[in-house]
Formats: C-alpha cells, sequence, structure tokens
C-alpha cells in the first residue's frame, strides 16, 4: 500500500494537492476536517462537540479523530493507498495511526510537507474564507488561533516522522501545477523502492 500523510499548515493547499494525487495514484483521501464537517452538517452529537471546539480554532480530542480514521481504513482495506490530509494533527494521533495501520498489516510510506510562511497563509485563509463559507476561515483571530495549534500540537508530528526516516517537504509556494510535479517526484520514487523490495 501506498500511505501518504500530506502535511502543512492550514491554508497550505493540502485539500487541493490531495485531489490531484487521489485522481493520479488512486488513492482514498482521508480528510479529518472533511469527516468532521460531515458529521456537523448531519447534525450528529460528534459533530456538535467537535463544531464548538472548531469554531473556537481548537483540536478535537485525539480519540475521536482516531476513532473516524479507524473505521475508514476498515472499510477501505482493499485500497491501493491512504492519502491523510489534516491527520495525524498531534503526536499521539499519530501514535494512534502507527498502530492501526500495523493491526492492518501496512505502515506509513512518507509523510511530505508543504511549506508556506505564515503570512501567505493568512491571505490565503481570508481570501477562502470569501467564497467556502467556513466560519473557522472568515475572521483573522481565529486563523492565528489555529496557526497556533499548529506551531505548538502539530509541528512536533514532523519531528515524529523524521525520526522513522519517512519526512519529505516541498515548497508550497508557486503554481499549483508545479507543487503537484514536486510532490509526485517524491511519491514515485517511493513507489520504486516499494517495486524493488517486492
Ligand atoms: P485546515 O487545515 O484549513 O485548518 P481542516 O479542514 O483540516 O482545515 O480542519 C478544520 C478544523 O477541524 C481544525 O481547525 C480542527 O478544529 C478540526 N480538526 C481537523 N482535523 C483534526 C485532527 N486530526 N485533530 C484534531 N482536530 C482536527
Amino acid at each position: 500500500m501506498l500511505n501518504i500523510v500530506l502535511f502543512g499548515p492550514p491554508g497550505a493547499g493540502k485539500g487541493t494537492q490531495s485531489q490531484k494525487l487521489l485522481d493520479k495514484y488512486n488513492l482514498i483521501h482521508l480528510s479529518t476536517g472533511d469527516l468532521l464537517r460531515s458529521e456537523i452538517a448531519a447534525g450528529t452529537a460528534l459533530g456538535l462537540e467537535a463544531k464548538k471546539l472548531m469554531d473556537n480554532g481548537l483540536l478535537v480530542p485525539d480519540e475521536v479523530v482516531i476513532g473516524m480514521i479507524e473505521n475508514k481504513v476498515k472499510e477501505n482495506r482493499q485500497a491501493a493507498g491512504f492519502i491523510f490530509d489534516g491527520f495525524p494533527r498531534t503526536v499521539p494521533q499519530a501514535q494512534g495511526l502507527d498502530k492501526l495501520l500495523q493491526d492492518n498489516d501496512t505502515e506509513i510510506s512518507a509523510m511530505i510537507a508543504l511549506r508556506v510562511d505564515d503570512e501567505e497563509l493568512t491571505k490565503r485563509l481570508l481570501l477562502r474564507g470569501q467564497t467556502s463559507g467556513r466560519p473557522d476561515d472568515q475572521n483573522e483571530e481565529l486563523i492565528r488561533k489555529r496557526v497556533q495549534e499548529y506551531n505548538t500540537k502539530t509541528r512536533p508530528v514532523a519531528d515524529y516522522y523524521a525520526g522513522q526516516g519517512k519526512y519529505y517537504a516541498v515548497d508550497g509556494i508557486g503554481e499549483i501545477e508545479d507543487i503537484f510535479k514536486a510532490l509526485c517526484q517524491h511519491i514515485d520514487a517511493l513507489k520504486e523502492k516499494q517495486e524493488e523490495n517486492k
């Protein structure tokens, strides 16, 4: 299986690039942000709880997102692989994911980070807020809160995968197509290595 963690701060372009990668490599897209928003839209108890946190720019509890991901991985055992987008966002989530994949006889192939500076991120998120209708993209204070959550809780996840020799990064500023090509280069190299080891 080809299991990629697409990593980066809010607004880095993970959603956009995930869409292109899953088309090309035939992978399943697992975005915890999307999964949580569908729980909210369906008005479930989980969604109601999550909404309070999301509307304040805070992370939802680890057990909640790990549980959602576990269900999806189990539903898709036959898949060629997964792209994890917006997950794992904390080190305990990364540990939970490792365990869950191990239980399903697979593992993370690589984390690829999209590098974008804070100023560009705020600009992109405010722009997205004008069209997406996402409440968490509409004010600068909330965006700053999310970036702060990212810097304190999520950034260490990169070190976690670096420690496993699985961390790669590409420049997330520039043309969407160029960023996509840079991502594909890393993924193609991984696939080649997987083939060699078969
Ligand atoms: P963005 O990457 O632009 O912040 P997401 O759609 O990934 O957007 O996430 C939106 C919100 O959903 C986050 O601010 C957070 O409250 C919640 N969320 C999403 N994924 C996770 C996760 N893995 N762990 C905790 N909270 C999450």
